[in-house]
């Protein structure tokens, strides 16, 4: 919704620069006798339609709209705008006919038909129609090739349909006219789109290329972190260890918080290679870095409850318990732990304190843009579709909490 009423906005603004620009054809002739275009403008329901639009009151919008049209039903902006109010509210084949109606008037400017054709386009995607809608946003980037939203579209439905391929080649487009300040948004992008070219490469068995395209999103953007845990993967396939280890390491470098995702494939390589004592000082080294690290510390403790050390793993645990007493997974391992340990009431009773003021609460990983919230770390958001946007989120520990400034 947001979006869109941007593109409202947007159509609004470019539609009266037009109309400034034309001034000339502020008069039209119609019905045999010459109206005012002005009188639109000025007309209470046209602003009042404005008003409404823009404070979210869709129904209200369309009703003073639709009287403003009442004074001149030729006006192009208020056509355009009615089509996406419908179609905002659902009714997708009034917004189509209205759209195509548009379309089908003699004389409009190459500019004019480029919006007409984006939001024909708006309203085949939200009615489901894929095929239509690429030919309306293909249209649209013919017509007017720096077209932002046509080609954001573009790229979104060949993601949906997984051509990769061909969604990178449209990102590369948006990223040759945006402006500087937006460069590294869109390298990053483009490394995640190369990062599933690579996987794609993997499932048709060809490890080679998929390294190249691993390396290249890596080279995009060095905190691509599933690039680094796939090119590791390859590596791995290959018999590579040390590579491997070498590039999930580098996770704890380039993405420290995300470095928690190359623990299981470390440990195992670890373990593969020399002794498992490298392991244990890569989680000591993180937790020294970040003391917040709850995962290190989890980790590193279920690293010695695996070797039958489950004294030493629960003090890990309850120190990771401290720092994110809402994780569901430590519990779990102090449960674990605890089980083993045959339930010494000193050890319950410590458990019982510390989980004294915690707070549960599920779906910890939110995107920073929609606000989509997810169980699991993602990183393409089935919302909003934008790329890595999901930060978890965290509640702060009791005594923590109560530091805080109120
Ligand atoms: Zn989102």
């Amino acid at each position: 919704m947001t979006d869109t009423l941007v593109l409202i906005v947007a159509l609004v603004a470019v539609l009266i620069g037009l109309a400034v620009g034309k001034a000339w054809e502020r008069y039209k002739l119609q019905d045999g006798r010459w109206i005012d275009r002005r009188k639109i403008r000025e007309s209470p329901h046209y602003i009042l339609g404005l008003n409404f639009l823009v404070s979210n009151q869709i129904d209200l919008a369309i009703e003073e709209l639709t009287r403003a049209m009442g004074l001149d039903s030729t006006a192009l902006e208020i056509n355009l705008i009615l089509g996406n109010l419908y179609r905002e509210r659902g009714q997708v084949s009034k917004a189509i006919r209205l759209h195509q109606r548009l379309l089908q008037r003699p004389k409009l400017s190459t500019m004019e038909q480029a919006y007409v054709q984006l939001c024909l386009g708006l309203d085949y995607k939200r009615g489901g129609f894929v095929d239509r809608a690429f030919q309306s946003f293909s249209e649209v980037v013919r017509l007017d090739p720096g077209n932002q939203y046509a080609l954001l579209n573009l790229e979104k439905i060949h993601e949906e349909q997984q051509q990769w391929q061909e969604a990178r080649a449209i990102r590369q487009r948006i990223t040759n006219i945006a402006p500087a300040g937006e460069k590294p948004r869109d390298q990053a992008i483009l490394a995640f789109l190369e990062n599933e070219l690579g996987l794609q490469s993997v499932r048709n068995g060809a490890p080679e290329q998929a390294i190249r395209h691993f390396e290249t999103a890596l080279d995009l953007d060095s905190r691509t972190v599933p690039a680094s845990l796939n090119l590791g993967d390859v590596y791995m396939m290959q018999g590579r260890t040390t590579e491997a280890i070498a590039m999930w390491e580098q996770i704890s470098r380039t993405a420290p918080d995300r470095s928690y995702l190359a623990f299981d494939r470390l440990e195992r390589a670890y373990g593969r290679l020399e002794g498992p004592e490298r392991f244990v000082n890569l989680c000591r080294r993180l937790i020294d870095a970040n003391p917040q690290d709850w995962r290190a510390r989890l980790t590193l403790g279920q690293h010695f409850a695996n070797r039958g050390d489950p004294t030493r793993a629960l003090d890990l645990f309850f120190e990771s318990l401290v720092h994110n007493p809402h994780a569901l997974a430590v519990h779990q391992a102090i449960w674990r732990a605890l089980t083993t340990l045959d339930f010494d009431p000193i050890l319950v009773r410590r458990y019982v304190e510390l989980t004294h003021d915690a707070v549960f609460y599920l779906d910890p990983h939110v995107c920073m843009r929609c606000h989509y919230r997810s169980t699991e770390l993602l990183w393409q958001c089935p919302q909003c579709h934008e790329w890595n946007t999901f930060v978890e989120e965290r509640i702060a520990p009791a005594e923590e909490a109560e530091e805080a400034p109120a």
